[in-house]
């Protein structure tokens, strides 16, 4: 198979108390390998079968439905669980910590814009912190499995920090309360990858 579900690098519970641990079974375990194995059947016996994850992204709108909607699922959760970690949060530090500074004023500034872009994107979708084309940083949404590094995308860049608010990331916990459950998420951000990300 061209894709495979990347190992969750923590346990199902090691983000508790603020993403509990059935939430994050079921996301991994069923939603997204389900994007892994329907990316695998639309890309089958094609040439993009060949293409990495980003590569697809960079051109989706050459692709069918499934592909946009799988392919940007496999690319959004393996960010996703990628920039969390247990014993997290805290702040950025350095390069990373100076470049929000820079471009939103201040991390708390940062925050609430991020805060403000998932809480706002209607339905399902993801909120994110890019890095553009000229390196600098900036906030924005995409719906449903669409991302920043999509042609299709109406802000374009690099995401260094990303956030799932479809339903299913948070339901069994906080049910309708989505600005809680992205309150929550700064608790388990892994800045060390955020930053590392940043520097690439
Ligand atoms: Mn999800």
């Amino acid at each position: 198979m061209a894709f495979t579900l990347p190992a969750l690098p923590y346990a199902f519970n090691a983000l508790e108390p603020h993403i509990d641990a059935r939430t994050m079974e079921i996301h991994h375990g069923k939603h997204h390998n389900a994007y892994v194995t329907n990316l695998n059947n639309a890309v089958a016996g094609k040439p993009e079968e060949s293409l990495s994850i980003e590569e697809i992204c960079a051109t989706i709108s050459k692709y069918p439905a499934a592909v946009r909607n799988n392919g940007g699922g496999h690319y959004n959760h393996s960010l996703f669980w990628t920039v969390m970690a247990p014993n997290a949060g805290g702040t950025p530090t350095d390069a990373l910590a100076d470049a929000i500074n820079a471009a939103f004023g201040s991390f708390d500034e940062m925050k609430t814009k991020f805060n403000t872009a998932a809480a706002t994107r209607f339905g399902s979708g993801w909120a994110w912190l890019i890095k553009d084309a000229s390196g600098k940083l900036a906030i924005t949404s995409t719906p449903n499995q669409d991302n920043p590094l999509m042609d299709v995308a109406e802000v374009k860049g690099t995401p260094i920090l990303g956030l799932d608010v479809w339903e299913h990331a948070y339901y069994l916990n906080y049910q309708n309360r989505r600005p809680d459950y992205a309150n929550a998420f700064w608790n388990v951000v892994n800045w060390s990858e955020v930053a590392s990300r940043f520097a690439k």
